[in-house]
């Protein structure tokens, strides 16, 4: 997807803090951090939201899952940490490739919606 921004990030042509990089998965800091610590965990095959995962392309989704739980090591985040992936307007999606934002380093603010 040319005109997508993580799609750019992947590619390199936006430079990015890479935390964790393979073969199926990029993981960067936010550039506008919610909390101490704010990585996104994407995939490096542009799937635009959780709304679009399929028997087809869902492998990628565990992957990211086991990915997240050695940043979380990595970034020692042992008190806890949130795992949230925004999907569509109502949920405040503003870059249409999927993320999955890990927040820790602080209690964060309970409210879920
Ligand atoms: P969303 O609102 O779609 O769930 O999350 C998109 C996230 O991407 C936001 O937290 C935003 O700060 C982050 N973001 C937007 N543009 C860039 C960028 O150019 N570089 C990085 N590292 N993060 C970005
Ligand atoms: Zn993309």
């Amino acid at each position: 997807m040319s005109d997508c921004l993580f799609c750019k990030i992947i590619a390199g042509e936006i430079p990015s803090t890479k935390v964790y990089e393979d073969e199926l998965v990029l993981a960067f800091r936010d550039i506008a951090p919610q909390a101490p610590t704010h990585i996104l965990v994407i995939p490096k095959e542009h799937i635009a939201s959780v709304a679009e995962i399929n028997e087809k392309n869902s492998a990628v989704v565990s992957h990211i899952f086991e990915v997240i739980a050695k940043i979380a090591k990595d970034e020692k985040l042992d008190g806890g940490y949130r795992v949230v992936s925004n999907c569509g307007d109502d949920a405040g999606q503003t870059v249409h490739h999927l993320h999955f934002h890990i927040l820790g380093g602080k209690k964060l603010n309970v409210e879920m919606a």
